[in-house]
C-alpha cells in the first residue's frame, strides 16, 4: 500500500491549481533521512534534536558530536530547506541534567526555550555546532525555538543566534496560545513561525498530551485550535513571513487541506504521511481548501469540523 501511495505521488506539494505548499519531513536524526528522501520530502520542517541528548544523562553532547549529526541531515537536502529545532527538554521530554525534578506541573514549568535560557552554555554550544555544520553547504538553514511564549522569548532566542554567528533564518514555534494571539509581536523579532499543534492543543485545552483520558481534547480538528492556527497564519501573512505546521495535524490529509485553506505555508510530518498528503492536496483547489477551512471553523466540535470540511472537499 505504501509503495502504491509513493508511486501515485511525486513532485512538490501543491493544490490542483498550483498553489505551492512545500511538504517537509519531521526527523529525529540522520537515521530518519532515507525515508524522508524516499517519500520525496522537499526538506526537513522539524529536526527534533533531543535524540542527541539521550545517550548521556549527565552531560550535553560535545560540539563535535553535534556538528557531525547536524551535517549528516543538512547534506541530505542540498538546495533544500532544513528547519532545526533547538533542544526541547522538559515535560514529556525530560533530561536529568537540565530538567528540574521537583516541579508540580512539568508541562507548565521550565521546558523548551525556558530551559535553554537558564542554561545559556547548552544553547550556545548547539547554535555554534549548527553554524559549523552548515558551513560551505548550499542548504537553506532555519533554526527555531520551542515553547516561545512572547516577544521577549523570541528576542532572547534571536539574540543568542546572532551572538553565535549563525547565518540562518531564526523562527519561533507557536505552541502556547499566547504566541498565537500575539504572533505579530513575535514576528518583530523572528523571520518565521512554525505551529507545534501537539503542544498548542495541550495548552489550549488544558489537556495533558500524555493523559489518554483527555485525548478528545487533543484532537487537532477542534475549532478553537483552528482559530489559533488562523490567527498565526494571518499574522505571518500581514508581516510577509511564513507560517508552517509541524505537529501531527499536518499528517492528516484532509486537515492538511484545511490548514492550507487557513493560510499555512508549509506542512511537515512523518515521512510515511507525505505521499497521502501530497495526493489529497493535489485534488483540491486553494479556493476549495479555503471554503473547507471556513466550514470547519464554523463548526462547534472536532467531529462536526471534520464532517463539514469533508463535505466541502468532496463537493457535496
Ligand atoms: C508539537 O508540539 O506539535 C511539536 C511539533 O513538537 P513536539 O511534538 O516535539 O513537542
Ligand atoms: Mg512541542
Amino acid at each position: 500500500e505504501r509503495r502504491a501511495a509513493l508511486a501515485a505521488s511525486s513532485g512538490p506539494g501543491a493544490t490542483s491549481d498550483g498553489h505551492k505548499v512545500p511538504l517537509l519531513a519531521n526527523v529525529g536524526g540522520p537515521g530518519d533521512v532515507p525515508a524522508a528522501v524516499e517519500a520525496g520530502a522537499e526538506g526537513v520542517g522539524l529536526f527534533r534534536t533531543e535524540f542527541l541528548f539521550l545517550d548521556d544523562s549527565k552531560n550535553a553532547p560535545s560540539e563535535e558530536k553535534q556538528v557531525d549529526a547536524y551535517r549528516k541531515v543538512l547534506e541530505a537536502f542540498p538546495e533544500g530547506r532544513v528547519v532545526v529545532r533547538v533542544l526541547d527538554a522538559g515535560a514529556d521530554k525530560p533530561l536529568d541534567f537540565l530538567t528540574p525534578a521537583d516541579e508540580p506541573n512539568p508541562a507548565l514549568g521550565v521546558r523548551g526555550l525556558r530551559t535553554l535560557l537558564d542554561h545559556p552554555d547548552v544553547l550556545r554550544t548547539q547554535l555554534t555546532a549548527l553554524a559549523k555544520a552548515a558551513e560551505g553547504l548550499p542548504v537553506y538553514l532555519e533554526v527555531m525555538a520551542p515553547m516561545v511564549a512572547d516577544r521577549a522569548d523570541a528576542k532572547a532566542f534571536a539574540d543568542a543566534c546572532r551572538e553565535a554567528g549563525l547565518r540562518a533564518k531564526f523562527g519561533a514555534m507557536v505552541e502556547i496560545p499566547s504566541a498565537a494571539l500575539r504572533a505579530r509581536s513575535i514576528l518583530q523579532e523572528v523571520e518565521f513561525l512554525s505551529l507545534g499543534t501537539n503542544d498548542l492543543a495541550q495548552y489550549t485545552f488544558a489537556a495533558d498530551r500524555q493523559v489518554g483520558a483527555v485525548s478528545r481534547l487533543q484532537d487537532p480538528w477542534q475549532p478553537a485550535l483552528l482559530d489559533l492556527v488562523a490567527a498565526s497564519a494571518d499574522a505571518a501573512k500581514a508581516e510577509g513571513k511564513s507560517c508552517g505546521v509541524c505537529g501531527e495535524a499536518a499528517s492528516d490529509p484532509l486537515l492538511a487541506c484545511v490548514l492550507t485553506g487557513l493560510g499555512v505555508t508549509s506542512l511537515s510530518m512523518g515521512a510515511a504521511s507525505i505521499p497521502y498528503v501530497r495526493t489529497t492536496l493535489s485534488k483540491h483547489t486553494l479556493a476549495q481548501c479555503e471554503r473547507a477551512a471556513a466550514a470547519a471553523r464554523a463548526a462547534d466540535s472536532a467531529e462536526d469540523a471534520r464532517a463539514a470540511a469533508q463535505a466541502v472537499l468532496s463537493g457535496e
